[in-house]
Parts: structure tokens; sequence; C-alpha cells
């Protein structure tokens, strides 16, 4: 079906970006077919159907490249015992217990509740890691199921960690990079692995393998802690970029999440390798781990993007975050306000594109028709020079009215029309309690 998004602001994004007022995307089924004045377009495309987009902007869909779906149940959870003091602690006290508590009903609810999450914000890609011990076997295929039927686009992978008292998940990756193979464009695969600190070697080396057989990259956490460094050192005497690289995780497709507490020499060899790091600037503030060194990885020519780590689904509220941040940590306000947009708009368009084999995060004719509406009057001009004015100080504010993914309408008018958002949340909250009982129980 072809349809005219008409009458709207669009940004085109991409290496030629254009703010075009009082403009229309047409799509037709799964593309953009044309982008221009919305009078032209109506003529070109008299029997399209019409979605007008007065009063709104229309931005290419916003990619997040780091989620946990599963940790939608935590939320509102008490934790038994003394509140975590450090990283590690909020790891054993509640993580590792959440993902253990997770029945494969509750793995299905807690992909479903946090894609309408997505989708609310006109976030259409995301790359998710996941984990669920007890219900670990076929977990990629029920989150697949849920992906699908949101509509929106997602790489998976399963948390392989040594640490895993009911076993490692290596297999569901595999099972799942070859299922998936090349992918159709709407679910990827990665190979998922915790951390330097939960892994062993030999564990690495299997995964690595099964990573280069399938084409895929590695999906893990690195340096989030000070303890995740102090071990490498400690086990391994050397720094664990070092040693993931040796082993042969790093790669243009293989994302290494915070890298909060790594130096020059691993920054260089991030870069050298081509390999991607996730900033997750909320996870980080919120578990106090420390800031990470985005500005230096940038100027060494790293590929940074932005994830949330599970903390929501909402990218421009991660881009301020990162914004704000990194001025402060860095106590210069000439700071972030390239960079911090940069991250969400051009990085995470790259990783997407490594991972799905396509060009995301532009609007352009013959690209995907992935698209965010939102309600926005500018106050003041808005043009090209200045959109990173609108989006920082504006558009993180303004309110997602529609969104497209794949050239389907997933979201209009606010209402959520591939999910029945009310029902899932109900059920969830019937499951939840049940959850949270068993996780007093762990050990
Ligand atoms: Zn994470």
């Amino acid at each position: 079906m072809t349809t005219r998004f008409e009458n709207g602001i669009v940004v085109t994004l991409g290496n030629n970006n254009r703010v075009l007022w009082n403009a229309t995307v047409v799509t037709d089924g799964e593309l953009v077919t044309a982008v221009g004045d919305s009078a032209e377009m109506k003529r070109r495309f008299p029997d399209a159907k019409s979605v007008d987009c007065s009063g709104k902007i229309i931005l290419p869909g916003f990619i997040c490249s780091h989620h946990h779906f599963y940790s939608t149940m935590a939320r509102g959870m008490a934790i038994p015992g003394e509140p975590a003091k450090n990283f590690v602690e909020i790891l054993e006290k509640l993580w590792w217990k959440v993902d253990r508590a997770l029945d494969e009903e509750d793995v299905l609810l807690s992909a479903q509740l946090p894609l309408v999450d997505c989708i609310r914000n006109g976030t259409t890609t995301v790359i998710d890691h996941h984990a669920s011990p007890a219900a670990r076997d076929g977990s990629l295929d029920v989150i697949e199921t849920a992906v699908r039927q949101a509509g929106v686009r997602a790489s998976l992978c399963y948390e392989v960690s040594d640490r895993n008292i009911m076993g490692g998940g290596i297999a569901e990756n595999e099972r799942f990079i070859k299922k998936v193979g090349k992918g159709d464009g709407q679910i990827a695969a990665m190979m998922g692995l915790h951390a330097s600190f939960t892994l062993s070697d030999d564990t690495l080396e299997k995964c690595v393998g099964i990573a280069k057989q399938g084409e895929v990259g590695c999906h893990i956490h690195v340096a989030e802690d000070l303890a995740d460094r102090e071990d490498s050192l400690k086990k391994y005497n050397t720094t664990i970029v070092n040693r993931l690289n040796k082993l042969g995780a790093t790669g243009k497709k293989s994302i290494f999440v915070h890298c909060v507490h790594i130096d020059e020499n691993e920054m260089d060899v991030i870069a050298r390798t081509a390999t991607i790091v996730v900033h997750n600037p909320e996870s980080n503030m919120n578990n106090a781990v420390g800031v990470t060194p985005i500005l230096k990885m940038l100027q060494k020519g790293v590929l940074v993007g932005l994830g949330t780590d599970g903390m929501g689904s909402d990218m421009l509220v991660q881009m301020r975050c990162a914004y704000l941040l990194h001025r402060l940590a860095n106590r210069d306000p000439r700071v972030a306000f390239m960079e911090a947009p940069q991250m969400l708009l051009q990085n995470n368009a790259e990783i997407a594109g490594r991972q799905f084999g396509l060009q995301l995060g532009q609007i352009a004719e013959g690209l995907p028709a992935d698209l965010a509406i939102l309600d926005y009057c500018p106050p003041t001009p808005l043009s090209e020079a200045n959109f990173l004015g609108h989006l920082i100080f504006g558009l993180v504010d303004a309110v997602v009215d529609t969104t497209v993914c794949r050239g389907k309408i997933l979201m209009q008018g606010k209402r959520i029309l591939s999910m029945d958002e009310e029902r899932l949340a109900a059920r969830s909250r019937e499951l939840a309690p049940k959850m949270w009982a068993r996780l007093q129980e762990l050990q």
C-alpha cells in the first residue's frame, strides 16, 4: 500500500541532512518511495492513503543499541536484604536473581511491554541482550515472536556466563544464529556474552568460534565497573580489551558495551579493530560505576553509539542525558553538543547497519520506511543549521504521535495498533508478584 505522511516538517538526517517544511514522506511496502513538497507529492501520488502530519515533525525511527527487555518485571520490586553497595552487589542481589526467576510467560511479557514502550517512543530498531536461565532454551524464539508481533526490528542474543549455576546458553545462541542466518531485515542475531569477569578463556573461545562461523558479532559488557578490569588484570595479567582481542572477540560487528574503565591502549585496540562501543549514560549513573570517556574514544575514531541498558526505551532522553553528563564530567560547556546527537543519529544508524545489513537512520527514496512522527511546533526558526538545538532542547520533550516501521503504522494518534498494551500490562501485573516471590527464595 502507498501512504503519504503529509504536511509535516521532514528532517531527513543522513550525510546531507535536509529540513523540509510542509513536506511529505511517501512509503510503499517497506520502503520510502519519495520525499518532498506536500502539494507535489499529492499530485504525484493522488491515490495514496493520507496520514496528516500537520503540527508534527517527521524523523527517522530511533535506534537503541543496547537494551535488556528481561529487566521489565523488576520495576517496583523490593530487593531483599541490605541495599547493594557496589556494582557487583547490584548484580548479585538484583539482576542475577531477576533473570533466574523468569519463566517462559515472563520472558514473553517482559519483551512485549518494553516493545510497546519502544513504539511509544518512536524507537523502531533495538539490539537486545537477554538472560533467563530457568527458561533458557527457545527463549530467543519467544522474544522473536514478540518483536514480529510488535512490528519493530531487533537483534537478539542470549547472555552466556560461567556464573550461571543453571548452565551456559551457548547452544541457545548457536541455534538462534543458525536459524536467523543472514536475517530478513527485521530479526538479526549476535553472540551474547555477559562480561570478562564471568567468562573463562575456554567459554570465550567456544563462543567466538560460533560467532565467526555464523558471521555475527559478539555482544558483551566491557569494563562497566572497575571490578571487571581488576579481575582481568589479576587473573589474566592483561586488560579486558586486550584479552578479548587476543581471543578474537573484537571486530566491526562486535559490540563492547560500556567501556567505562578502559585505558588509552585499549581504546586504540578498539579503534584499530573497528569494534563498536555502546554508551549507556543513565545506567552508568544509576549504578554509580563512573563516566565513560566517550569524547576521547570519538576523537580516536571509535564508533560509539547509545543504548539504554534496560533503563527505558526513550532514546531522546538518553541522548540528552549523555549531553548533560559529559558537560558536567568535563566541566566544559563547549563539549557534547555535537557528540551526543552524533551517537544517537549517525553512529547508532551505522551500528544497526552492520547488524541488519540495511541503511537505517535516514529518510530517503529507496531506504527503509522507519519513521518517528512527533508533535512539534517550533517556537523559533528551524533549519539544517540549528536542528541540533531543537533536538536537545525541544524534541526531547515532544510526544511521539505516530510510529512507522518497515512501512507499517505501529502507532497512530498515540494509540498502539500492533499490541494490546492494557491487556499485556494487566497480565504482567498478575505475573510479576509471582516472579518476585520466586526471587525471594533464591540464594
Ligand atoms: Zn547491559
